[in-house]
C-alpha cells in the first residue's frame, strides 16, 4: 500500500479546521518490546508468524504493530467455520452485516497511529478511543499497544460477543462500552488517539473535541472529491486541527443510535 499521503479538501472547514496538512511521515520506528503476551493465547503461532511476515514484506514497518499482530489470536474472534481463513488477508463476516477488517488494513491504521505517536512524543500510545468494537480483534491489538483503551459498539449482540472473545485475554486496560460512538465517550476524554472502524460522511464534532493536544484520529470517511471512502488522518496541535487523506478503503457504514 502506498505510504504517500494524497491530500485534497474534505468538508472540514465547517468544523473550523485548518486545511493545511502535515507532510506524511514514515519515520523509522525503533524495535520495541510490546506488553507481555500473558493471557493472549499462543495457539497457531506459526500461522500468525507467517501473516506477520507477509505484512512486513508488503511494507508494514511498525515493529510494535507487527509484534501485537503476532500475539493476538485472530482466529478466536471469528466463527469456528471461518477460523481457517483467519490469517489470510481478507475481511470476514462477524454477524449482523458487519465485518472484521483485513489484517493489512488493520496494520496500516494502527501503524499510522503508533508511528506518529512515537515520532512526535517518543512514547507509546496513551489513552485510545476505538469506535466500532465489532468482534473485538482490533481492540485486543490496541490493548497491547496502548496504556488504556475504551472501545464502543452500537450493536448489543456484537458488544456481548466481543466481551466473550476478549474475556480469556484478560486485558485489564481495555474497557468495552455499549453505545453510539458518534458521541465519543466523554467520561474518559481527552484521548491521545481515536480510531474508527466504520465510515461516515462527516466527522462527528465530539471526536474532535475529545482529542488531546498532540492526539491523532484515524477514520474511513467518504470523500466527495473521489466518490469513495478514504482513510482520513486528523492531528490536533496547540494551533488547532490539520488533516491528511490516504488511500481508498471500504468500511461498513458509521450508523446513528444503538440496536
Ligand atoms: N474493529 C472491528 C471492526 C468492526 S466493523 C473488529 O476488529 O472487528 C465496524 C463496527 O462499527 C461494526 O461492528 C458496527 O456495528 C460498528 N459501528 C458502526 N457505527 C457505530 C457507531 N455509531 N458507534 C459504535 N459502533 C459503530
Amino acid at each position: 500500500m502506498s505510504a504517500r499521503a494524497r491530500r485534497y479538501p474534505l468538508d472540514l472547514g465547517r468544523l473550523g479546521m485548518p486545511t493545511a496538512a502535515l507532510p506524511a511521515k514514515r519515520e523509522p520506528v525503533a524495535r520495541r518490546a510490546v506488553s507481555s503476551a500473558h493471557g493472549l493465547g499462543l495457539d497457531s503461532q506459526a500461522v500468525r508468524a507467517r501473516m506477520v511476515q507477509r505484512l512486513r514484506a508488503e511494507g508494514v514497518l511498525c515493529e510494535a504493530v507487527l509484534a501485537a499482530m503476532g500475539q493476538v489470536p485472530r482466529h478466536s474472534f471469528v466463527d469456528a467455520a471461518l477460523a481457517a481463513q483467519a490469517y489470510e488477508d481478507t475481511a470476514l463476516p462477524i454477524g449482523l452485516g458487519q465485518t472484521i477488517s483485513k489484517p493489512s488494513v488493520v496494520a496500516r491504521m494502527l501503524s499510522l497511529l503508533f508511528e506518529a505517536r512515537e515520532a512526535q512524543h517518543g512514547a507509546p500510545l496513551g489513552r485510545v478511543l476505538e469506535v466500532g468494537t465489532g468482534c473485538g480483534y482490533q481492540a485486543a491489538l490496541l490493548s497491547v499497544l496502548a496504556r488504556q483503551v475504551i472501545s464502543i459498539e452500537r450493536l448489543r449482540p456484537l458488544f456481548q460477543r466481543a466481551r466473550e472473545h476478549l474475556a480469556p485475554l484478560r486485558r485489564d486496560n481495555l474497557r468495552l462500552v455499549y453505545g453510539d460512538g458518534r458521541a465519543g465517550h466523554a467520561p474518559n476524554a481527552p484521548y491521545d488517539a481515536i480510531i474508527c472502524a466504520a465510515g461516515g460522511d462527516e466527522l462527528p464534532p465530539a471526536w474532535l473535541d475529545q482529542m488531546a493536544v498532540g492526539a491523532r484520529l484515524i477514520a474511513p470517511m467518504h470523500s466527495p472529491a473521489h466518490g469513495s471512502q478514504v482513510l482520513l488522518v486528523v492531528d490536533r496541535s496547540a494551533q488547532g486541527w490539520s488533516h491528511q487523506c490516504f488511500e481508498a478503503v471500504h468500511f461498513v457504514p458509521l450508523r446513528s443510535g444503538t440496536a
